[in-house]
Formats: structure tokens, sequence, C-alpha cells
């Protein structure tokens, strides 16, 4: 069985675009139909590979960003500027287009109903992608687990799926959402970066012995989790996505 599983995630499968919709001012969210998809749980990541008519081939790493209660697979993929595989993902796919991806992938990362909580998230950027699935699921499979979302996001118009968020929220996801470079016009969402105050402030305190998942840019995780530490909270409570 585990062999199988194995084989299956290194064979890379056709996917299918059925939409690509804008979900932030440089991401969208692009959903594909795979065929034989096995499932995922939230937090794993796919490969997603592409080839340019000369057969120069270029492979990223994206996260499931849709819940497994889901049939098709959703990737929340934030335009980087120079970038050589996020620009083509979010401007150039149509429906109907075709790409290539293999997984799902990892096992570490990853939230389950199943694991209970209290449970913490702290997203920078595009780091809110594995997020938005293990939303999605604690949703739909009517977890009762207690989550709390800290979200540092530029500007008001660089949160992603900030309606998605404001419904978790209403639904008692303890949430907040952080701007670094902007405070927002209704004053909802203040200027300020994530550090060791905000963390104590906001996080779950140590005696909870919430189960803690980091994701964003690598500068970004690692100050986060050298906080966290800082804070009391233990390395082994602590898991990390790096994105580069
Ligand atoms: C496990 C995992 C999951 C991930 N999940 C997601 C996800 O869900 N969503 C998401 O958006 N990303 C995700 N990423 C990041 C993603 O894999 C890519 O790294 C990202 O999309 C950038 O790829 P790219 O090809 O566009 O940029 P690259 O070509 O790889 O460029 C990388 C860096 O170099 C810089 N650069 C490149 N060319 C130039 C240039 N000419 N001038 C100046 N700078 C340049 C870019 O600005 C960028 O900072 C994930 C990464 C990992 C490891």
């Amino acid at each position: 069985m585990a062999g199988t599983a194995l084989r299956r995630r290194l064979i890379w499968q056709i996917a299918t675009v059925i939409t690509n919709r804008p979900v932030s001012d440089a991401a969208r969210r692009v959903t594909l139909d795979v065929a034989d998809w096995p499932g995922h749980r939230p937090g794993q990541h796919v490969d997603v590979r592409l080839t340019a008519p000369d057969g120069y081939q270029a492979q990223r790493s994206y996260s499931v960003a849709s819940a497994p209660e889901r049939p098709q697979v959703d990737l929340v993929v934030q335009r980087v500027a120079g970038g050589e595989v996020s620009p083509y993902l979010t401007d150039e796919l149509r429906d109907g287009d075709q790409i290539e991806l293999r997984g799902p992938i990892g096992g570490y990362f990853v939230w389950h109903s199943t694991s209970g909580g209290p449970v913490q998230l702290i997203a920078g950027g595009s780091g809110i992608a594995p997020f938005l699935a293990m939303l999605e699921h604690h949703e739909a499979s009517g977890s009762t687990a207690a989550l709390r979302l800290l979200y540092s996001a530029r500007t008001p118009s660089a949160v992603i799926d900030a309606h998605r968020l404001d419904a978790h929220a209403r639904r008692g996801v303890a949430t907040t959402i952080t701007l670094t470079r902007a405070a927002s016009p209704d004053g909802v969402r203040r200027r300020r970066r994530v550090d060791a105050q905000l963390l104590a402030d906001v996080v779950w305190p140590v005696p909870a012995r919430p189960q803690i998942f980091v994701c964003g840019p690598t500068t970004f995780v690692e100050s986060v989790a050298n906080d966290l530490v800082g804070l009391g909270h233990t390395p082994a409570s602590i898991r990390t996505e790096r994105f580069g």
C-alpha cells in the first residue's frame, strides 16, 4: 500500500485548468481538474512542471489551497516579478489549458481534523496558501479544534482571499491580519510587522500547548520561529514551510 502511494506521487499527471481567478492584487486561484487525483491532506503541496516548445522545462512547488473534501485541486499562486514560472501560471493560463503536476507531496507540514487542536497558523504573503486548505477542511469536516490565524501581508489589496478569511473569522477562527506597508482605510487592519510582541499578544500562550504552523518567505519563517522559541514555545511544537 505504502509502495503504491509512493509510486503514485512520482508520476506526472495532466491537470486541466477549470478557472483562474484573482484573489489579490498579485495572486490567482487556479482550479484544476486532475484525473485520478489520489486525495491529499491539508498542507501538502504539488510540483508543477512547464515545458516550452523547444523542450526546456521548469519545475516549482505549490501548496494545495483547497480542502480534500472538494474533488478539484486549487493552487494559489502569487506572481513573482521577474520569476520564471509564477507569471505564466497567473497571467497566461486559460480555462481548458493543461499543465503537468505530481503529488500530493509532504507528510510533515500537515494538519488534519483528526490531529485536534489548539492550532496556530502564521502566514507571510503567499504562505497563506496551505492554510486556506486547512481552514476549508476545518469547516468542511465540522472540526471543533480551536484555530487561530495570524497573517501578514504588505497592503490591503495584497491580502489573499480576504473574503474567505473574513468568513472563517465570522465562524470563530480567531484572525489577526496585519499589514507591513500600509494600514487599511477602515482601520480594521493595522500597520504592524510580526515581531515578538505581536506574537505574544495574539498567538496561543505556551500553556495551551498549541500545534504551530509557520509558512512564507524564508526570512519571515526564520524570524517568527526564533521569536516563538524565545517566547517559550518548544521547537517540536513549531512546523515550518519555507517558500524560498
Ligand atoms: C513546498 C513549497 C510550496 C510552495 N507553495 C507556494 C504557493 O502555494 N504559492 C506560491 O505563490 N508560491 C509557492 N511556493 C514558491 C514557488 O515554488 C516559487 O518559488 C515561486 O512561485 C517563484 O517561482 P518563479 O519561477 O516565478 O520565480 P523564480 O524564477 O524561481 O525566481 C525566484 C526569485 O528570483 C527572483 N528573480 C528571478 N528572475 C529575476 C530577474 N530577472 N530579476 C530579478 N529577480 C529575479 C524573483 O524575483 C524571485 O525572488 C512554494 C515553494 C515551496 C518550496
